[in-house]
């Protein structure tokens, strides 16, 4: 073998050797945790007992529900069960829950509890590391989920129980979970940002956790809700769409019509699960994806509820902090993102930390009394606090006050809970709003409970705050005007998790947090709650507001024809309470500005040109929306 033929094996060796190492390289890390419903591509959907809605699948009773399994050689099962209420159902027997793994024509049990109780989601966890799986051959098998009625012999009475299933998750407990940060999404609604002292607000201790989160964290000055009011806008930030493209974008009152279901023809389109949302996608990767929410308006029905493992409808700023950090230790060895909405600063407005400041004690007594004893304390505040004389802008914005002191100090108990369990490194926390809230900059009689009827700095303008751990670009504001629109792809990014930039309105916000880009993007904002619709454009220097002049609340609110609406325009360096309407002096740039939201707002991405999903409210959300005063 002469020198030149030993060169070139060689060579031919460290090709291969390279090429071998290039593959292996390539190869994705098995993850240590797999979706079973994912794996069988089934048609599971959100279903709720009590208050929480779980990605589920119905198992007949008795049946079975058969799954692909690829088993570890050590690994646990999650999941949840549970039983539902069937109208007009008499008696409600308990039924046996069970689960099999089957390998071959033998199946083996490895789970068996009997429910009785019904309406609750329950947990459980099986180890799969144990003496009765030694037995089974590990690899692909098939996990069985099967149900049975436990009767004392009269089934005609019993019969009929509805039983589910939730999401079952394969943990393979020798594979360390991916090292992914944890997301956490909180949104304060009707926070406007101008209330916050980080923002400038003039109560120095209104928001001492939030302003330290500022100050350690990254600040943006101007962001621009797309929607005034709570559904469009959640919709929106879930997804990275405006309201004309999601079309989650009707008037409340077709919401509360189609409610009602007195009406054959009346449908309210809610998010359609097709549609990519920050769970949809954190879940594609692997992250167990949670929700803690006030109901009502950002019910898990009108399309909230989809991709999320758990969707719960308790309010961790109006009830308790319990179960969030409840959840997050359960879940503390996986990825998560965890949406976190409370409705503490809405009204009614019940915390009376400032009170002092306006009311003298008694008028604070009575109000509390109200508070403890009414029926409809927000439809009836008002009232309360006009017999009190006590009904008037300095009172309302106080108490309004109050109530994000509180959220502060609740959003502070959960922070330093993940920082207790050492998860605080690891978690990156985004603070924002849905939207603001009126004290009557511009009518002022809207001094109570007033959003989502105008377009003006007071409702559109937000906070948005991130917490990100390590960060070299930590203690930074930034001055350039973003979307709510832009938190999804900006989620995706801090998670590793590739978007279709084409699908989205939004952009990534990781180019301004480190300092690649200064440039603010065009906000614009629509699908105003009720009555002629209005559209905006907002730039940081000016501001052009479209109303149509249409009454019919049902319309389609995707499309501004041209015949003459109702215009203005600001000049915001000039004028930022906006009060002087420049629309009838500049003609040119209202024309530009007109043409720049039609052609914005009437270009759907390509992905939810057809989408549709038409939903029917079910019996909480009513009461929660009566609770909100969207009922009355
Ligand atoms: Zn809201």
């Amino acid at each position: 073998m002469n020198r030149l033929s030993l060169i070139l094996i060689l060579l031919a060796v460290m090709v291969i050797g390279v090429l071998a190492l290039y593959y292996f390289l390539s190869i994705p890390t098995p993850e240590s945790i797999e979706f079973i419903f994912e794996r069988n591509k089934s048609d599971a959907k959100p279903i709720k007992l009590g208050r929480e809605y779980r990605t589920a699948m119905k198992c007949p009773v008795p049946g079975k529900l058969t799954m692909d399994a690829k088993i570890p050689a050590s690994a646990s099962l999650r999941f949840g069960y549970g039983l539902a209420y069937r109208p007009k159902q008499k008696k409600r027997a308990p039924v046996v829950f069970r689960v099999f793994i089957k390998d071959g024509n033998q199946e083996h049990m490895i789970f068996e509890r009997v429910l009785a109780e019904y309406g609750n989601w329950k947990e459980a966890e099986v180890p799969l590391d144990s003496q009765n799986m030694k037995q089974v051959k590990l690899g692909r098998s098939k996990l069985i989920f099967a149900t049975q009625l436990k009767t004392s012999g009269n089934e005609k009475d019993a019969a009929g129980p509805r039983a589910f299933f939730a999401d079952p998750i394969l943990i393979d407990s020798n594979r360390p979970p991916q090292k992914r940060p944890n997301v956490i999404l909180v949104s304060i609604d009707t926070l406007r940002a101008d209330h916050l002292h980080c923002y400038g607000y003039f109560r120095k201790d209104i928001s001492p956790f939030m302003d330290s989160m500022a100050k350690k964290g990254i600040l943006f000055e101007q962001t621009i809700t797309q929607c005034p009011w709570t559904t469009p806008s959640h919709a929106s930030i879930f997804t990275g769409l405006y309201p004309s493209s999601h079309g989650v974008n009707q008037t409340i009152f077709l919401l509360l019509r189609a409610r009602s279901h007195r009406e054959i023809n009346v449908t309210y389109q809610g998010l359609d699960p097709n549609i990519p949302s920050i769970a949809s996608k954190f879940r594609e990767k692997n992250y167990i994806t949670q929700a803690f929410c006030g109901g009502g308006t950002v019910s898990g029905d009108i399309g909230f509820a989809h991709s999320h493992s758990g969707y719960v409808e308790i309010d961790f700023a109006k009830e308790s902090t319990k179960p969030v950090k409840k959840w997050i230790d359960e879940h503390k060895d996986f990825p998560f993102y965890l949406f976190l909405h409370t409705f503490r600063v809405h009204a009614p407005y019940t915390d009376l930390h400032y009170a002092h400041e306006v009311l003298d004690s008694e008028q604070t007594a009575s109000l509390q009394d109200f508070f403890k004893t009414a029926d409809k304390v927000l439809a009836d505040q008002p009232k309360k606090m006009k017999q009190l004389g006590i009904l008037r802008k300095q009172v309302t914005e106080t108490l309004y006050d109050g109530g994000i002191h509180e959220t502060d100090k609740k959003l502070e108990e959960i922070v330093a809970y993940l920082e207790e369990i050492g998860l605080l490194d690891s978690t990156i926390i985004v603070v924002t709003s849905d939207h603001g809230e009126e004290f009557g900059e511009h009518n002022p009689k809207k001094i109570y409970d007033s959003h989502g009827e105008t377009l003006y700095d007071e409702i559109i303008r937000v906070p948005l705050i991130f917490s990100i751990p390590n960060s070299e670009f930590s203690g930074r504001r930034i001055k350039a005007q973003v979307r709510l629109i832009d938190l999804f792809p900006t989620l995706c990014d801090f998670a590793d998790i590739k978007t279709k930039r084409s699908g989205i309105q939004g952009r990534s916000l990781i180019p301004l947090i480190e300092g690649k880009d200064n440039q603010s993007r065009d906000a614009f904002s629509e699908a105003i709650v009720t009555g002629p619709e209005k559209k905006s454009i907002r730039r940081p220097d000016s501001k052009y507001i479209y109303t149509f002049k249409i009454k019919d609340n049902t319309l389609p609110r995707g499309l501004i024809s041209y015949h003459p609406g109702y215009e203005e325009f600001y000049v915001l360096d000039q004028d930022p309470g906006e009060k002087k309407n420049l629309a009838f002096v500049k003609p040119n740039i209202c024309f530009e500005r007109l043409k720049l939201i039609n052609k914005t707002l009437t270009r759907k991405p390509a992905s939810v040109r057809h989408l549709e999903f038409n939903i029917k409210i079910d019996k909480d959300t009513e009461e929660k929306l009566k609770s909100l005063g969207y009922v009355k």
